[in-house]
């Protein structure tokens, strides 16, 4: 297992296919200061090792105050579960209850991943256009991007000068049997644009700086769609 990595001095990488599990998406760790949040949890099966990453930075797991789900699929959902239980909080969008909440198969593409999944009862349910969430001195901003599934949201922040965004699968895959949209993405997408963000953290591909590269890696997918 390799170590966590540092994005800037408020985001880490500390979990995903090269470090945890390699069915994980990119886990993202941000640093409030007095409350982390995670964005993303992974497939489920790393739980303890991205808790063994947070504790590598010197960082203490009880202060996660948050998971926020960025949608329904498996890979990036599995460990809510576990999470929960260790007192953080499930953040998710409203028309992602279907797979986080009911654990709906056809929504979640467990299957997919040949995977239980265990549903979890989420604790704050986003349902605006943006929502904010306080982690520490940090302002986690809630972005609702849907068009990848339903509910899809894009969590993004500032940090000394630095926007960061998470946006995990603007890549697709696109699927009608999990609700995927091309209209709605595309719109998704413009939003995207629009944050001029310096750094993207992708769901399944890593890093991408500086807002130059962010900007032509979304729009080489709009492109391609
Ligand atoms: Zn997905
Ligand atoms: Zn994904």
């Amino acid at each position: 297992m390799s170590k966590p990595q540092k994005i800037n001095e408020r985001v880490f990488l500390v979990g995903g296919p090269e470090l945890t599990d390699s069915r994980d998406c990119c886990v993202y760790l941000v640093d409030g200061g007095s409350e982390l949040a995670l964005i993303d949890a992974g497939v489920g099966a790393s739980c303890g090792e991205i808790v063994e990453n947070i504790r590598k930075l010197g960082l203490d797991p009880v202060q996660l105050k948050y998971v926020v789900a960025t949608h329904g699929h498996i890979d990036h959902i599995g460990g809510l579960h576990y999470f929960q239980s260790l007192g953080a909080r499930i953040v998710c969008h409203t028309l992602e209850e279907g797979a986080i909440s009911e654990g709906r198969p056809e929504l979640t593409a467990a299957w997919y991943y040949n995977v239980k999944y265990q549903p979890v009862a989420a604790d704050i349910i986003l349902k605006g256009e943006e929502e904010t969430l306080p982690v520490g001195e940090l302002t986690l901003y809630c972005l609702f991007t849907p068009g990848h599934t339903p509910g899809g949201i894009s969590p993004y922040l500032d940090v000394a000068g630095s926007r960061i965004l998470f946006g995990q699968d603007i890549h697709g895959p696109f699927d009608p049997s999990w609700g995927s949209e091309m209209n709605q993405w595309k719109e998704s997408m413009r939003k995207l644009l629009g944050l001029r963000a310096d750094i993207l953290c992708e769901g399944h591909f890593g890093i991408y700086t500086p807002a130059a590269r962010v900007q032509s890696y979304i729009e080489s997918y709009l492109r391609q769609y």
